[in-house]
């Protein structure tokens, strides 16, 4: 049939995505887009866009009378769901039949039969389908659910059976708790899905989370494309997937995939699917179950597509269109090991509690590929998910593509919200992610080892100082700007020159470069170090620090230093920079005030003793709260601020007896 325009019912990256290879096959667009979103990437894209209501999913993206009125005032013919939202909702996919507009996805039957994890897994069981071991009946009284939990047999996990995205589960470990846990599972189930209805699985310990990417045509044609590894996750949500599954014997893989295309032959299934199993590793002889099927395009579908060369969409759609699958299963083949990041605006070092904010700035890696719904300006709202981006690399091997992948993070830099971008490099990092030693327990288990380093190693101080003394050679006119300036090797100035550091809980480090032909001698750290150092980007600095190269890279800023090395991330101040490194002062103890503002609070009286980083006073400037620090450690002399007061830019604040420390 005839395809000429498409609705995507989702916004964010997955609309950008359905957008490209749509437009790549000449099919034109429709975007639909809440309040919230008028601005966004995806809008902008397609061919037309339609508002349908406020940022509240619940009256836009999620009301199905708005987005079939959309696509029928559009003259769309068909509506892509992309995941999340409708995706899963056969419903709608009914409604868009009855509007005469082919649904992109699976007959509603077959989502029907697979929307239920109870129903699924009973219909599993009759096509031969390993299940998790459990209780899926229909008697869901607390008597009765109690008698099957002891059969199955602690520890439990209990299950929303409309549940998804990680929500509406409960794994308990002892009876005395079951009342209390299913009744907390029930509820949120009901709240959350509208469905109350639970079911029992065997808790799987410390299991791998491996799918099968299946696809259908409506022809009778049923293929796999091998599998992905999505075992880290936190809050049983993936962050990191991989394909091929590192480990798995080839016969195991196999089994898997035919396991996967009966499931689908089973429920006449048609379109893009996933199947999740669920491993068991505790056994030297792994064995698998069937967990659930998503009968949607899912998140981590990249992944896929770089080991196979295929676009997942544009399978999709031309399965919708009618058309039979592309390939056949021995026409299938995969190459090189895929593995996708999700960054994440969050915070990753406190329960991963999302972050919003407008992204101030925004540089994605070079040799990577990136999915993203946003651009430098666009903000992350507290209304949808907080999904920044998914890089994903690709290479001949798990480990190249391993260290491609940390080498696209350390590229990658967000400024305006706190993102898990530091958290996913040191998954990476670790031995056991290196050594494919993953489960879904894996963020728990590594919890103290993912933590943000507490110790910063000389050389990190070195690289440090030598970033902020060593000019950029190609500065280009959008990042000039004086205060940077301020940073380089100025004409006139001594052959020595000194920085301070700061760690977060250290005593400031006085850093001395001492130059030496065309090396520096490093002082102020322990051992003398001998260096030299260039950038070879705006962010990347190639430093020889006795002898050794080390490639890194550096974000320089007026107060701070981001130093990103070995799978880690080091953020050192600068304390006698704290002032915005605005009022050229240090040298004759003098301290003025950086930006014009008010003065909010003076910190220290006349023959008070400052060290360098102590804090002078605190000025409102810019709607901001801005710390004036000591440039140098000495006494206090005269204080010309007065709480209150209104300054000018460089005007006289402080004037400081500089002390002369050997
Ligand atoms: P995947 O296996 O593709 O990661 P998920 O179950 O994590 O699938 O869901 C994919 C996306 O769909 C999520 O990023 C989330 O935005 C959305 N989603 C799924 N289930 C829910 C839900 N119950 N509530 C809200 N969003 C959901
Ligand atoms: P959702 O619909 O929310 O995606 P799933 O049934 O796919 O729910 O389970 C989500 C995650 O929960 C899995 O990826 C796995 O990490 C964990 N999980 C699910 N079932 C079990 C089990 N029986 N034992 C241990 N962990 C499980
Ligand atoms: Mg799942």
């Amino acid at each position: 049939m005839n395809m000429r325009k498409i609705l995507i019912a989702n916004r964010g990256e997955i609309a950008r995505r359905i957008i490209r290879t749509a437009h790549a096959m000449g099919i034109e667009t429709v975007a639909v887009y809440s309040d919230a979103d008028a601005n966004a990437q995806h809008v902008r894209e397609a061919t037309q866009a339609v508002c349908i209501g406020p940022a509240a999913a619940s009256e836009s993206y999620l009301v199905i009378d708005k987005i079939i009125d959309a696509a029928q005032r559009t003259g769309a013919d068909a509506i892509h769901p992309g995941y999340g939202f409708l995706s899963e909702n056969a419903t709608f996919a009914e409604a868009c039949a009855g509007a005469h507009i082919v649904f992109i996805g699976p007959p509603p039957a077959a989502m029907r039969a697979m929307g239920l994890k109870d129903q699924a897994k009973k219909l599993m069981k009759i096509a031969g389908v390993p299940v998790v071991p459990g209780y899926q009946g229909d008697d869901q009284t607390l008597d009765r659910l109690t008698r099957a939990a002891t059969a199955v047999g602690y520890p439990i996990l209990i299950k929303a059976v409309a549940g998804g995205g990680g929500k509406g589960m409960r794994r308990v470990d002892a009876i005395q708790n079951f009342a209390a846990e299913l009744r907390s599972c029930q509820g949120e189930a009901d709240r959350s899905f509208g469905n109350a209805v639970v079911l029992l699985e065997k808790y799987v310990a410390e299991p791998r989370h491996v799918e099968i990417q299946v696809f259908a045509d409506s022809h009778g044609n049923v293929v796999h494309l091998f599998e992905r590894d999505c075992s880290v996750q936190r809050r049983h949500q993936k962050i990191i997937e991989e394909a091929p599954a590192p480990g798995l014997s080839d016969a195991m893989r196999k089994a898997m995939g035919a396991a996967a295309c009966q499931a689908a032959k089973a429920i006449g299934y048609v379109g893009a699917g996933t199947v999740e199993f669920i491993v068991d590793t505790s056994q030297p002889e792994y064995s698998y179950y069937f967990m659930e099927m998503n009968t949607r395009l899912q998140v981590e579908h990249p992944v896929t597509e770089l080991i196979t060369g295929l676009d997942l969409v544009e399978w999709q759609i031309r399965v919708a269109r009618g058309e039979r699958l592309p390939k056949l299963q021995n026409e299938i083949t995969q190459s090189g090991h895929a593995i996708e990041v999700r960054l994440c605006a969050e915070d990753a070092d406190s329960t991963f509690l999302p972050s919003v904010g407008t992204l101030k700035r925004l540089r994605f890696p070079s040799a990577a590929r990136v999915d993203s719904g946003v651009a430098e300006g666009d903000d992350i709202t507290p209304w949808y998910d907080p999904m920044i981006a998914k890089i994903i690399t690709h290479a001949p091997d798990r480990m190249s593509a391993i260290e491609k992948l940390l080498s696209a993070l350390d590229e990658t830099i967000v400024d305006g919200v706190k993102t898990n971008r530091a958290f996913l490099a040191r998954v990476l990092g670790t031995d056991s992610f290196r050594e494919a030693r993953i489960t879904t327990a894996f963020i728990d288990r590594h919890a103290a080892m993912l933590k943000p380093p507490e110790q910063v190693p000389a050389r990190v101080f070195a690289l440090a100082a030598l970033a902020i003394i060593t000019p950029h050679v190609h500065s280009s006119k959008k990042h000039h700007s004086p205060w940077l300036a301020l940073g380089g090797w100025r004409v006139n100035l001594p052959e020595a020159r000194s920085v301070m550091l700061s760690s977060h809980m250290a005593v400031p480090a006085k850093i001395t470069l001492t130059r030496c032909a065309s090396r520096y001698q490093i002082d102020g750290l322990g051992l003398p170090l001998s260096a030299h150092a260039k950038w070879c980007s705006d962010t990347v600095l190639e430093a020889d620090l006795d002898g050794q190269m080390i490639r890194s890279v550096l974000l320089v800023s007026d107060t701070k230093v981001e130093v990103r090395i070995w799978g880690q991330t080091f953020l050192l101040n600068r304390p006698d920079r704290q002032v915005s490194a605005a009022s050229a002062m240090a040298e004759n103890g003098e301290v003025k005030a950086p930006m014009p503002g008010r003065v909010l609070d003076v910190a220290v009286k006349p023959g008070h003793f400052v060290e360098v980083g102590d804090l002078l006073a605190t000025m409102e400037a810019m709607k901001m709260e801005i710390r004036v620090v000591a440039p140098a450690a000495g006494t206090i002399r005269q204080i010309h601020a007065r709480t209150g007061q209104q300054v000018s830019d460089g005007q006289l604040l402080f004037e400081i007896d500089i002390t002369e420390k050997s």
